[in-house]
């Protein structure tokens, strides 16, 4: 076939394709229009997923009659004009595409009026073919209405998901507008019923509250950091919020929202630890990039940017959500004590203090007495020193039920799990082993069995473990394949020296099941907690107290004392207020 110009009507529909995936793409397009408009109030019906019908109505500027035409032609904009003006973009959109690519494959209606004119405009598109303009009477703003998308192209049509499917995009799409826009009040009406409303009033936790539902947006702790050049704000869930996917992670740049893989990890990266290994946190994060270190026009659909220094705004980011995280994860504090609520006592006089029975025990390597000031205030300095989510200097009162430490601090009393204490101080000990130890041989202390031993697995599990025997075998595992589904280990962990061979590595192989695949960093993560797990003292296991203070000790110097490598607490803290108030010294 010789070289030719494609027809234009072929070549607009392949540039359509870029542009208008699905009717999502439909309802994006038009809100970020209305949005650029300056509008306060947006509304959008759908019917059929958005296949039937899109219509978005917004109150803002308004298209002068006579630009109608120009608006459904390709490349025509007026919201760019020079090249330099790329990095400095403002509005939504910038390309002239939208308006034009959906009118090529759908039957489209433009009718709009500026405050300027008393009369408004009305135009059609079928298909590509565009009808004059007819006087119409409006109200000011815009209203366009897409119907029988993909008629003319009924390859895509094919291809559409059911229309629950989009629907629910297009729910969430919608939503993520309305968050990054409080002030506009949006409506979203999904086959005759009300699907979304905001009232527009600037309030982000109340939108929070229509996406998530009141009782998570509720719990959402905010981000709001100013690191230079970049400004961050949002919400990210706290550590007892977790999903098992990253989907609800979101990024808006400069009120944008886009897909980027790096910002989640990064926000997932500062989790790390504290999640379970394996769940994922809940974040909306609103940053705002100076326009010139943004490059907003490598993607068609405006999905996707390109920073000009990802390295420093990956690190921000991780930075920002860190601190929020860690300033907002205090020690689990009871706030009741049910069983010895007193009743109908009345409060003692204040002046007759509080002393701690324990204080001023001489063998106490770090005396705290919390009314000694000068100890308080080394207390306070070593907060300050001490990043957020540190704990405090404990002096060991003893343990309880073979399974707790009693621990004075400065500021009262603290229960310490010494199972997940010692999960915690195992998991960071083992973390800083591999990091420091030469990149391509780290590997963890392992013991050689005097007898390998051979271990048959399930063919599923046989399959996994194949894959992962290099990771395993950083861990101080030291196993070969041994015939079909058979595996003969040679060494383990020292750590688990004490464990059945084939069950630890049975142990192990379980976490290669779950459903997402993780990240290598994440997956030996979650391993080096698998280990710890096992290897950690349990609960039951009486301490002496050398064992006790050197846990204590060992937990002081863990960058997340206060959460096991799983995500549960090692501590609760009853504050010497608490204890007031549970005596009755103070007011109930
Ligand atoms: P772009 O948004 O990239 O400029 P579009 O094809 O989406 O391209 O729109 C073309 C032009 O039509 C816009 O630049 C704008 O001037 C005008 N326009 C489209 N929708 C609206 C609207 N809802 N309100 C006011 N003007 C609009
Ligand atoms: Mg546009």
């Amino acid at each position: 076939m010789p070289i030719r110009l494609l027809a234009d009507e072929v070549a607009s529909q392949i540039a359509a394709g870029e542009v208008v995936e699905r009717p999502a793409s439909v309802v994006k397009e038009l809100v970020e229009n209305a949005i650029d408009s300056k509008a306060n109030h947006i509304v959008i019906k759908v019917e059929g997923g958005g296949q039937r019908l899109v219509e978005v109505t917004d109150d803002g500027g308004g298209i002068p009659a006579k630009e109608l035409p120009l608006a459904v032609t390709r490349h025509a904009t007026s919201k760019l004009a020079r090249v330099e003006d790329l990095f400095n973009i403002h509005t939504l959109g910038f390309r002239g595409e939208a308006l034009a690519s959906i009118g090529s494959v759908s039957r489209l209606m433009i009718t709009s009026r500026t405050a300027e004119s008393d009369l408004g405009g009305h135009l059609k598109v079928d298909g590509g073919n565009v009808s004059a303009v007819a006087p119409a009477g409006a109200p000011v703003g815009t209203a366009v209405r897409v119907e029988d998308l993909f008629y003319n192209v009924p390859a895509r049509l094919k291809f559409l998901k059911n229309p629950s499917t989009e629907r629910r995009i297009i729910d969430t799409l919608v939503a993520r507008f309305a968050l990054a826009y409080p002030d506009i009040r949006f409506q979203l009406s999904q086959e005759g019923r009300a699907s979304l409303q905001t009232s527009g009033n600037g309030d982000r936790r109340e939108v929070l509250g229509v996406l998530f539902g009141v009782e998570i947006a509720r719990q959402m702790l905010e981000v709001l950091t100013v690191d230079d050049p970049y400004q961050i704000t949002g919400y990210i869930s706290p550590i007892s919020l977790t999903r098992s996917n990253r989907r609800d992670i979101t990024f808006f740049i400069n009120r944008r929202p886009v897909q980027d893989v790096s910002l989640a990890s990064a926000l997932i990266q500062a989790y790390h630890t504290l999640l379970m290994v394996g769940r994922y946190p809940v974040g909306v994060l609103f940053i705002d990039v100076p326009f010139e270190l943004v490059d907003v026009n490598v993607h068609p659909t405006k999905a996707e940017v390109r920073f000009r220094q990802p390295d420093a705004l990956f690190s921000a980011v991780q930075r920002s959500v860190r601190r929020a995280l860690l300033a907002h994860t205090p020690v689990p504090q009871i706030e009741h004590l049910p069983f010895l609520k007193p009743t109908g006592w009345e409060p003692r006089s204040e002046t007759e203090g509080f002393h701690w029975a324990y204080r001023g025990e001489d063998d106490s390597p770090a005396q705290m007495g919390a009314e000694d000031p000068q100890s308080t205030l080394q207390a306070a300095q070593s907060a300050l020193t001490h990043p957020a989510g540190r704990m405090p200097l404990l002096r060991l009162v003893g343990q309880v039920a073979s399974a707790f430490i009693i621990a004075e601090g400065p500021d009262g009393l603290y229960l310490i799990d010494q199972h997940a204490a010692h999960e915690r101080v195992l998991f960071e000990k083992l973390i800083t082993e591999i990091k420091h130890s030469d990149q391509d041989h780290a590997r963890l202390p392992s013991q050689t069995l005097l007898n390998p031993v051979t271990v048959e697995m399930p063919p599923t599990k046989s399959r996994l473990l194949e894959g992962q025997i290099p990771v395993i075998s950083r861990l101080g595992f030291q196993v070969e394949e041994f015939g079909i589904n058979t595996y003969l280990i040679r060494a383990v962990p020292a750590l688990l020296s004490g464990m059945d061979p084939a069950a630890a590595l049975y142990v192990l192989v379980e976490d290669f099941e779950e459903d997402e695949t993780p990240l290598q960093a994440e997956l030996e993560a979650r391993i080096i907690a698998r280990v710890c797990k096992r290897a950690a003292v349990k609960a039951g296991k009486v301490l002496s107290n050398e064992e006790q203070r050197a846990l204590l000790a060992d937990l002081e110097t863990c960058r997340s004392p206060r959460t096991c490598p799983h995500g549960r607490p090692t501590m609760i803290h009853l504050s010497v207020d608490l204890l007031e108030r549970q005596f009755g010294r103070k007011g109930a």
